[in-house]
């Protein structure tokens, strides 16, 4: 089966790139996402941009319109992004430890006014130890004094209408910022002035209220992903999936929260995931995403799936779901797949996530 489905792969069908954003409270992940939603999703399908299940997808179209003013010549390969709504609460350590997991890139956030802060070395370690590639988003560069508005503009167009003075005073807290990175043996630079990335980090100037450097940010996310994880991004049958959230839901009863990575998933699909007391056999009962228009999606009415393919957050239910542990990964048994295997497999990721929770 494997090698089955490892010859279905090529550099022109790829999934999306799945991107989190994390950093210390305050910084304005919350708000970095609000902005690049845009008022989009509030109105339903406009600009392509879907609500899913703890998460939040742009198709390339719409990354393509925002960044325009760029002109990137360069083709987009990738369907879309999808990025992981980590919840504003900074409590949540382990959840953001399984957010990071399963992202190809991340967004760090920092606030150019305050500089690393004790969350955002934190997430370096949780991205340092687990590989993960990521942008630093050097966040609410409108509070520098005197800053002019720019709306949705890209930050070298930005910077160019600012007054010396705030040119000034960006350029030295950008320094103290790099040298502050430095301290934790990473080398960071502008990203229109990084010449070596992947050895340097990119830093692009946000703003998450007036959307300065927003369009650089999207243009970023996409390019390096899909300039350097080809690889990785190729769409196969091979199942990628981790459990987000188990939840209780009134007319559904325990269901989990997914990001299918790679693959389809299938209704009907025998799957096993971790337990409190071991692996779940189980079957999907239902593949269950939000109904695209809010009101509808208030009600908690959702819209079923026979198939859904990778990049997607879904909600799946299924019987016997009670005791399943967040943060693992779901299997899907193969008509040539013993369950003995796959069960065991399964449990092998319970390892993992606790030495994960615990390191981080
Ligand atoms: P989180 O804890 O990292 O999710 O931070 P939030 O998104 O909740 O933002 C924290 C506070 O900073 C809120 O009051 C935001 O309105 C504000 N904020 C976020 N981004 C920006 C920005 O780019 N500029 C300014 N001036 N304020 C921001």
């Amino acid at each position: 089966r494997t090698k089955e489905a490892l010859s279905e792969r090529s550099e022109d069908n790829l999934r999306s790139p799945i991107c989190c954003i994390m950093g210390h409270v305050d910084t304005g992940k919350t708000k970095l996402l609000d902005c690049i939603r845009g008022t989009n999703v509030q109105e339903g399908e406009a600009g392509g941009i879907t609500q899913q299940i703890g998460a939040t997808y742009f198709p390339a179209e719409n990354i393509r319109e925002r960044t325009r003013e760029l002109k990137a010549d360069a083709k987009l390969r990738v369907p879309g992004l999808l990025v992981i709504d980590t919840p504003g609460h900074e409590s949540f350590t382990n959840l953001r430890s399984r957010g990071s997991g399963l992202c190809d890139i991340a967004i760090l956030v920092v606030d150019i006014m305050h500089g690393l802060e004790p969350q955002t070395i934190e997430s370096l370690n949780l991205l340092k130890m687990r590989n993960t590639e990521f942008i630093v988003a050097l966040n609410k560069v409108d509070r520098l004094y005197g800053w002019k508005t720019c709306k949705n503009a890209p930050i070298v167009k930005a910077m160019k209408m600012q007054s010396k003075d705030v040119q000034m005073e960006f350029q030295s807290r950008l320094t103290q910022i790099i040298t502050e990175f430095k301290e934790q043996g990473l080398n960071s630079e502008l990203y229109y002035k990084n010449k070596e990335m992947g050895e340097t980090y990119s830093i692009v100037p946000t703003s998450a209220i007036s959307g300065e450097g927003i369009p650089d940010m999207l243009l970023l996310l996409v390019q390096w992903t899909q300039k350097t994880m080809v690889e990785k991004l190729m769409f196969t049958n091979e199942i990628q999936c981790t459990v987000l959230e188990v939840k209780v839901i009134e007319g559904l009863g325990t269901t989990i929260d997914v990001v299918l990575v790679n693959g389809v998933l299938h209704e009907g699909d025998q799957i096993v995931v971790c337990g409190m007391q071991g692996p779940i056999v189980t079957t999907i009962r239902a593949l269950l995403t939000p109904h695209p228009m809010k009101e509808l999606r208030i009600k908690g009415s959702y819209v079923h799936h026979k198939e859904l393919k990778a990049a997607q957050g879904v909600k799946i239910t299924a019987q016997g779901l009670e005791h399943a542990i967040a943060g693992t990964g779901l299997y899907v048994v193969g008509p040539d797949d013993d369950v003995e295997d796959i069960k065991e497999a399964t449990m092998q990721d319970m390892k993992t996530r606790d030495i994960l929770i615990y390191a981080s």
